[in-house]
């Protein structure tokens, strides 16, 4: 598996989990998805807003709490989450069906549409990143808990061996610590990244490299 095939790949897993690819599309990404543990767990992370989509009951609307008022925001956000840095490279996006669907089913019924469904009752946030390394293609989710918030990052691109920190910026200025993580090269990566800063004070994350150059940077600004 070259990068770039499972680039092309993680692209069409959006319209994969709508059912919306057919004959060679199909089999070429069911042939991937054997041999790539990321596009399964990514898969599964799509399909798992989709129930969250198809449950727009009419005779139940009464009881469905009203979407949260940044869902609109929410869509925006995973519609860039991994928009390329390179200047003009048009990406297709594997969130864009999923965010199509999600303003349809707001359209028909006002369903509660958490955009990238949840893991055990905790919602996951798309996050808007920005690569300054053109070789690091990367996206991000932020799960909020009581203790401060999580990143989730899934990229390639940091350099293999090298050492990369993350911090996360409050709103009040103070940078703390996320973690660190080795670069794993062209290799797929998807790293759980900790702060002690609440979701609601991080104003954003970066990755900083050992020369102290930021290489990445993600927008939790609300
Ligand atoms: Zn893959």
């Amino acid at each position: 598996m070259t990068p770039d095939e499972h680039r092309a790949m993680r692209e069409s897993l959006g319209d994969h989990a709508m059912g919306r690819l057919e004959g060679h599309e199909l089999a070429t990404l069911e042939a991937h998805l054997q041999g790539c543990p990321a596009c399964r767990e990514e898969l599964a992370e799509v399909a798992s807003v989709l129930p969250a989509l198809g449950r727009v009951d009419p005779d139940r609307l009464d009881h469905t709490p009203a979407p949260p008022p940044d869902l609109g925001d929410r869509i925006v956000a995973a519609a860039r989450a991994e928009r390329p840095a390179s200047a003009g490279a048009r990406t297709r996006n594997r969130w864009a069906p999923v965010a199509a669907a999600a303003a349809a089913a707001l359209l028909v019924g006002g369903v509660a549409g958490y955009l990238v469904g949840d893991h055990d009752g905790i919602p996951r946030e798309p996050v808007a990143v920005q690569a300054m390394d053109p070789t690091v293609q990367a996206t991000a989710v932020a799960i909020p808990h009581t203790w401060g918030v999580e990143i989730v990052l899934d990229g390639d691109g940091f350099r293999s061996g090298a050492t990369y920190r993350v911090v996360v910026e409050a709103e009040d200025g103070r940078e703390v610590s996320a973690g660190e993580f080795i670069g794993t090269g062209a290799s797929p990566m998807v790293c759980n990244l900790n702060s002690s800063v609440l979701r609601a004070d991080a104003e954003e994350f970066r990755v900083v490299d050992v020369a102290g150059s930021t290489v990445l940077r993600g927008s939790l600004a609300t």
